[in-house]
């Protein structure tokens, strides 16, 4: 997946795979925050480049590993199409 390549419909493809949404009306580029929504409605904001390549998702759903919060695997699994492939109970 080469950088250049990537563009607006990737970033709509990517965000419908975790089960959200693209907000962003344009693609601003690889390492640009982009406003995207996930399944549940939260509102946040990351670059293409931490998502896509860093497998990172909404911070509200996916604390962070220092948090301590830990994550909702079974939740996710049935909001996330991404994370349902491939999660096991
Ligand atoms: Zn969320």
């Amino acid at each position: 997946m080469s950088e250049s390549t990537m563009g607006i419909q990737d970033l709509t493809a990517y965000a419908e795979s975790r089960g959200g949404r693209l907000l962003s009306l344009d693609f601003e580029g690889m390492r640009t925050g982009h406003r995207w929504a996930c399944a549940v409605g939260h509102e946040f904001e990351a670059s293409p480049w931490i998502l896509i390549h860093g497998g990172y998702w909404c911070s509200e759903c996916f604390p962070s590993a220092e948090g301590g919060g830990g994550w909702d695997w079974d939740k996710q699994s049935e909001i996330d199409p991404l994370v349902a492939r491939f999660y096991r109970k």
